[in-house]
């Protein structure tokens, strides 16, 4: 009943002629697998200068196209920010929220990444929030407890009523960017208890339909068995997504489970 997902996030990569030649080879490449619109929802995150060049070269394609961040500030005087309705304008349709290297290198905490996903789900932008433990939470048997929190403070916190249009995407740290994957028994683990958690707070039919993500270290050779199990919605994807080959064949993965 979902609708698998599989977005790419570029982070800080791509010039703009890349980018534009990135895009077009994903928009190509996903039109000739046939019959993927309908069976699973692609999504580009270029870095913001190439958003609107990405835009172009994806436009007709049904592709959607996320910004890394936004601001939780509507406009004013917040140098060197960007607002949702700003995204909106150069061609986004979602947005990556709460990226553990933003939280973890740039200090956003919980309660910033809240208010930055009401914002933008009020400025018409889709949500994808990270969520996701460090090495050290997981070793120490916490993970639960450190997932549950975020979902509380950046969630839950975030949104009274159910958010119509929010991803989730669990990104344990320790696995991205690492090429240590979560294993698939790990990953349904956590993903199972963000539903269940979801589902208590928003009602189990909301949380029956909406997508949670899995990202770190997804590449062609191991998306399909994460992709199968019962709770992995498809993935967030970092280097696998900067080759067309690549993000291709996992975009094929989720086609097929
Ligand atoms: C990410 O940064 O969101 C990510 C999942 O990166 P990678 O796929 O490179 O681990």
């Amino acid at each position: 009943m979902r609708l698998p997902l599989v977005a790419g996030n570029w982070k800080m990569n791509k010039r703009l002629a890349e980018a534009r030649a990135l895009a077009r080879a994903v928009a190509e490449g996903v039109s000739k697998l046939g019959g993927a619109r309908g069976r699973v929802e692609v999504v580009l995150g270029p870095p913001y200068l190439a958003l609107p060049a990405v835009a172009e070269a994806a436009s007709g394609s049904g592709l959607g196209i996320a910004g890394q961040d936004c601001s939780h500030e509507k406009d004013g005087a917040f140098t060197g920010e960007v607002s949702a309705a700003m995204l909106k304008d150069a061609g986004a349709t979602h947005v990556i929220l709460g990226h553990s290297e933003r939280r973890e290198l740039l200090g956003e905490t919980d309660a910033l990444v809240a208010k930055k996903a009401a914002a933008s789900l009020a400025g018409g932008l889709l949500p994808i929030v990270c969520l996701g433990e460090a090495l050290p939470i997981r070793q120490a048997g916490r993970t639960l407890e450190r997932v549950g929190r975020q979902i509380r403070r950046s969630i839950l916190d975030a949104f009274p009523a159910p958010p119509e249009g929010l991803t989730v995407a669990y990104e344990p740290i320790w696995a991205i960017g690492t090429g240590v994957t979560a294993t698939p028994v790990q990953a349904q683990e956590v993903h199972a208890f963000i539903r269940s958690r979801l589902g208590e707070a928003y009602g189990v039919d909301w949380a029956a339909k909406t997508r949670i993500l899995y990202g770190g270290s997804v590449k062609p050779d191991n998306a399909a068995e994460l992709f199968a199990q019962p709770d992995i919605d498809g993935g967030l994807i970092g280097g696998a997504s900067l080759k067309s080959e690549d993000f291709l064949a996992i975009v094929s993965a989720a086609l097929s489970t």
